[in-house]
């Protein structure tokens, strides 16, 4: 647990400096950050990032000496005057609770007597919100942050996502009138694409958005249309491109330009490319309903139904999973028997 004490805090005039030492607390890994003025305005901005970019970051207001007292972990107090950061830095890792102390203008001297580290990233003057973040980066406590909104990095443009979260899917799922079925099986390919993700590095949010709404298009028709038809139900809501190809991708283990063609559909891209759409489609594919069965099952149900052409790709993402995502069958098959609300 990282906690950044900020003291010296003025409303009135560091507003923007403090922000920023929140900001960068929460972006490079800590948990809480506590200032020594309350100050209503800056929490409810704290709160906002993080209610729309993600994390659990905390903002607390409180005395700095008793806070300072309080703390059971490493407290580490950023200043020039301190010791190189490069000369203490791995004995600071190895603390599990780490208070991080900035200042602002003149840092009152019981402070350097009560930490326990008096740090300085340079002895040279500059400022807490470059001192704080070069010391939480080289800690490298950083952790994935999740949230409603997220920023697609792009050369020059400014792309950012949004991802609807669980309430907002199974809501839309109830507006096209999803019966309890459709329900009960988006909900269970949300599960087996959570514990598939946890083996990797991918986004929960996208896979539980896209996992609960990738069949939407079931609401219209059951044929193979039903991906396209998703796809269309999820652009008219104003859905991002990122969410609307969950639907379209999912069919088989993505539908090739040739086969689309026959098949008569749309002139547009059905194979899933990112981790989260490789991940929901394989797990969509290991359900029968919301029963998970191993992939031998699948392929015979494939073949049953003249698609034995399929098979091989389908073989490949699950194998795929396996090698990337450490995807364990009898973990997604222990699905079955827990409770599915
Ligand atoms: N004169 C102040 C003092 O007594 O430390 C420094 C004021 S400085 C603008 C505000 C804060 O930035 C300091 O309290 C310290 O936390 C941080 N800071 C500035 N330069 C630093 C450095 N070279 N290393 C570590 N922290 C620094």
């Amino acid at each position: 647990m990282i906690t950044v004490l900020r003291i010296g805090h003025r409303p009135e005039r560091d507003k923007r400096i403090t922000t920023h030492v929140a900001l960068v607390s929460r972006a490079f890994g800590a948990d809480k950050i506590i200032v020594d003025r309350i100050d209503e305005k800056l929490r409810k901005t704290i709160d906002n990032v993080t209610k729309k970019f993600g994390g659990n970051f905390e903002i607390e207001f409180g005395n700095p000496i008793q806070q300072i007292k309080r703390f059971k972990g490493a407290k580490v107090h950023l200043t020039m005057y301190g010791i190189p950061l490069e000369e203490r830095i791995d004995e600071i890792r190895k603390f599990d609770d780490i208070m991080v102390i900035v200042g602002s203008e003149k840092v009152p001297r019981p402070i350097y007597e009560m930490a326990d580290f008096n740090i300085a990233v340079k002895n040279q003057p500059h400022s807490e919100v470059s001192a704080l973040s070069i010391f939480l980066e080289k800690l490298g406590r950083e952790k994935k942050l999740r949230g409603e909104l997220k920023i697609i990095p792009e050369e020059r443009g400014k792309k950012v996502l949004r991802i609807p979260g669980r309430e907002e899917c199974l809501a839309l799922l109830d507006k096209y009138g999803a019966d309890e079925r459709l329900k009960r099986h988006s909900i269970m390919v949300s599960k087996v694409a959570l514990t598939t993700g946890r083996g990797c590095d991918c986004d929960d949010r996208l896979l539980v958005a896209g996992a609960l709404l990738h069949d939407i298009g079931r609401t219209v028709t059951h044929s193979i249309f039903h991906g396209v038809e998703g796809y269309k139900i999820l652009k008219r809501e104003g859905m991002d491109e990122a969410i609307a190809r969950f639907c379209s991708t999912h069919v088989g283990a993505g539908l090739l330009k040739e086969t689309a063609k026959k098949l008569k559909l749309p002139d547009q891209d059905y194979i899933p490319r990112t981790i989260e759409e490789k991940i929901v489609c394989n797990s969509d594919t290991l359900l029968r309903g919301d029963k998970v069965v191993k992939l031998d099952e699948i392929a015979e149900d494939y073949r049953e139904k003249g698609l034995s052409s399929e098979v091989p790709r389908l073989i490949r993402l699950y194998s795929y999973l396996v090698r990337k995502c450490h995807l364990d069958i009898e973990e997604l098959l222990a699905l079955n028997n827990e409770q599915l609300f």
